[in-house]
């Protein structure tokens, strides 16, 4: 009777979504053990597939495993989490087990260097050569079959195993020209990712509040069970000073830490703050590195080098074995919510991750999310507060300007007399200042002034952009571009004009304000080069610059102390859109910008611009009112229904015409017939259209919805693969955190 062993394969379709029984060949067996990959045959093809802790079932006809391609990629720990991430956020196993593989798993990138071998003609052409070889060169055969088979290159050695074929084969392969050969490089150990500077890593003293805070933290840390901490504390009252002190208590218990801080505040300056103090325990994890630097940083924490992960919602996954903290900082950014299957919302993944390893959890803000303070008054967790700035510092006065009343005095500038005056004061004593609106691009729309027409993206119907730098019209929503026009279209009229505002223009008009003064600008579109974030903070840090000019990328985490000035250009954006969250969003941002300013010796003041002067939004964030605004904002999910008061599933059907994404969604409604649950829909999306899909969707509320997600995990899968010819499907999105 030969070993049995339950192995995911890594395929996403519906007849996939759990584990098969292969046999271990007795050569392999003893490396055959959860987190292994290893190499099977399915249906008619080669698959890389994982072997898990499951029950493997003797079948008929078992086949066998081929080949182990790595080793101790996860724990049985893990696949609970893989378990648990595929029944709560509705997904396939594979795409939940992916997120705690390593970066590129197999590739073995870190490896000293190495041939890689991959086909130098298409798939198609090389079957198609593997069939012709099949009887004079059986093992060239087996070799481009093989390579048909993967996406990527493969590692020389590899691939004469796998093909079970020698070196003169692969050569002869070379001389037909139909592979080629690449060599890697081994991947710089992390050296780029961190600037370990170790000299200065001496912990300031606590204020009170700080030491009650890291105490409570340190004593659940000691006790190394569950705990669950909201530190809720206002900009600049040194919260990550209380993180740095959680992550040493775990240390000293011989356990690490996970540190998720959002993309967007990965800066250097932060990273430096845990490097000098933790040195080489130090492990970074983010998209902006490289696979191999990535890989590297994996293969340090899974050996147990590095105890310390810092680095963004994907980190949540790192391979540390028991952490005895996990921090979320800035806890309610939406940058912590995956918007993409898995569609996982890092907060709560995180509470899972502590209970299973009996760490402890803290979550820290300025601004909470609605849902984390209500929890908190529930004792779901304890709270914490850090109520001052540090040193006694106030927070920095707002001055809300009504633009109605400028345009009435007849100021047509995008700055208000305030802000201009405050500008020229700021920078006239060669303190900085900060101008925030949260738009890229130069104006937001086109518009003929003889008969009307905005120039429009032909694949969402949403107006374009102007973009003076690239000099073209963008689609923010699908990335189309075209050249302004400089006569209409329709009319042939030369009256063209652009209207409205983006940070391209807010930089103009500074620098036509203050000819003397050095400005940057820091966006989507100033940061496309690797690097250039870093290089453009850096120098504003540096004072090589009075005025920084951003979106929402600088509204989080930067520290600055010469900072006196924050402008918001415009507060209104996002407070219409027709999203639940719009109004959380709002106070949240305008209280996080705010919060750039007075962190040094100089004091700090706002000047909010905006044209709904009353809104509760904005009233609050002029006040620093969390309270006031998380009392209303309460109240307004009560009535309607949304968290922390339900469940939300919303449902989308994306299509390439809008009666496909209609009768999809119809059908899946249909086959659900849910009873009990609140249904808002199916209706089209509030951006009906976005590049090539017409876009409807269904909104699900209830208290459990369980019941619901499980029918979900059923019946979207097997819509999906019925539809795939027509270029319909259906995605779910469990807590989405967009409506959009
Ligand atoms: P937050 O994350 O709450 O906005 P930070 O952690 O960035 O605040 O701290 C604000 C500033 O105060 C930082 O420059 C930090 O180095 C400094 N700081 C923090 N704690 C102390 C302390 N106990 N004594 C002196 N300075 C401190
Ligand atoms: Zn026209
Ligand atoms: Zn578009």
């Amino acid at each position: 009777m030969p070993e049995l062993a339950a192995v995911v394969v890594d395929l996403v379709n519906p007849g996939t979504n759990r584990a098969f029984t292969y046999s271990v060949p007795v050569e392999l067996a003893g490396r055959v053990r959860c987190g292994t990959a290893v190499r099977v045959p399915f249906n008619k093809r080669w698959l890389t597939g994982y072997v898990v802790p499951e029950a493997a079932p003797p079948v008929e006809g078992v086949r066998s495993i081929a080949a182990v391609l790595a080793e101790g990629l996860f724990t049985p720990a893990g696949w609970e989490l893989v378990r648990w991430l595929s029944e709560r956020y509705v997904c396939h196993l594979v795409e939940a087990l992916r997120l705690i593989l390593p970066p590129r798993a197999g590739a073995q990138a870190a490896r000293a260097r190495q041939f890689k071998v991959g086909l130098a003609v298409p798939p198609e052409e090389a079957l198609a050569l593997s069939r012709e070889l099949e009887r004079r060169a059986p093992a060239q055969a087996r070799l481009l079959k093989t390579l048909a088979e993967v996406p990527a290159p493969l590692a020389r050695a590899r691939l004469l195993a796998l093909a079970d074929a020698g070196a003169d084969s692969l050569k002869g392969l070379l001389r037909r020209g139909a592979v080629s050969l690449a060599a890697e490089a081994p991947a710089a150990a992390g050296k780029n990712a961190l600037r370990a500077d170790l000299s200065c890593g001496v912990p300031p003293e606590l204020t009170p509040a700080q030491a009650a805070a890291a105490a409570a933290i340190g004593a659940a840390v000691k006790e190394g069970n569950y705990q669950a901490f909201l530190l809720h504390g206002v900009t600049g009252s040194g919260k990550t000073e209380v993180y740095l002190r959680a992550l040493a208590a775990a240390l000293a218990e011989g356990r690490g830490g996970i540190m998720l801080v959002p993309e967007i505040a990965l800066t250097p300056q932060t990273l430096e703050r845990f490097a000098r103090r933790f040195g080489r325990e130090v492990a970074v994890l983010h998209s902006a590195l490289s696979a191999g630097v990535r890989y590297a940083q994996w293969e340090r924490i899974r050996r147990g080098e590095a105890r310390v992960v810092v680095g963004a919602r994907s980190a949540l996954f790192a391979p540390l074995a028991r952490p005895g903290v996990i921090i979320l900082d800035e806890e309610h950014e939406p940058a912590y919510k995956q918007e993409e299957s898995p569609r996982y919302l890092a907060r709560e993944v995180a509470g899972w991750r502590a209970r299973q390893e009996g760490a402890v959890l803290v979550l820290g803000s300025a601004t909470p999310a609605v849902e984390t303070y209500y929890y908190a008054t529930q004792g779901r967790y304890r709270l914490l507060t850090l109520p001052e700035r540090i040193a006694r510092r106030p927070l920095p006065e707002v001055t809300v300007v009504d633009m109605r009343a400028e345009l009435a005095a007849g100021n047509r500038s995008i700055f208000s007399r305030n802000l201009a005056q405050a500008l020229e004061e700021t920078v006239g004593r060669r303190e900085q200042a900060i101008l925030f609106l949260n738009r890229r691009g130069y104006s937001t729309f086109v518009l003929c002034r003889q008969c009307g027409l905005v120039a429009s993206c032909p694949r969402c119907e949403l107006a374009l952009t102007l973009h003076q730098d690239s000099g073209r019209l963008v689609c923010h929503h699908c990335g189309y571009t075209a050249l302004p026009y400089r006569t209409c279209p329709r009319c042939g009229s030369r009256y063209i004009r652009d209207f409205g505002c983006g940070t391209e223009r807010v930089a103009a008009a500074a620098a036509q304000l203050l000819p003397a003064a050095r400005i940057l600008r820091l966006d989507g579109d100033t940061t496309v080069r690797r690097g250039a974030h870093d290089r453009i903070l850096s120098s504003f840090a540096a004072h090589e610059a009075d005025v920084l000019v951003g979106t929402q990328m600088v509204a989080k985490g930067l520290d600055f102390a010469r900072v006196s000035l924050v402008g918001i250009i415009s507060a209104d954006l996002a407070l219409h859109l027709p999203d639940p969250y719009a109004w959380e969003r709002t106070f949240q941002l305008l209280e996080q910008v705010a919060g750039r300013t007075g962190r040094g010796e100089a004091p700090g003041r706002v000047i909010l611009q905006t044209y709904n002067p009353a809104h509760t939004s904005i009233v609050c964030a002029g006040r620093h009112d969390y309270g006031g605004f998380y009392r209303a904002e309460l109240a307004r999910r009560r009535r309607h229904h949304y968290p922390p008061f339900a469940e939300v599933v919303l449902v989308r059907a994306l299509a390439p015409s809008e009666e496909a994404a209609r009768r999809l969604l119809e059908e899946l409604m249909a086959r659900l017939a849910a009873g009990a649950v609140e249904v808002e829909g199916p209706a089209p999306c509030p951006f009906p259209k976005t590049g090539d899909d017409y876009r409807w969707q269904a909104i699900f509320k209830g208290t459990d919805l369980g019941e619901l997600r499980r029918r979900l995990a059923v019946e979207v899968p097997e819509l999906n693969a019925g539809w795939r010819r027509q270029g319909a499907r259906l995605s779910v999105d469990v807590d989405p955190m967009s409506y959009l």
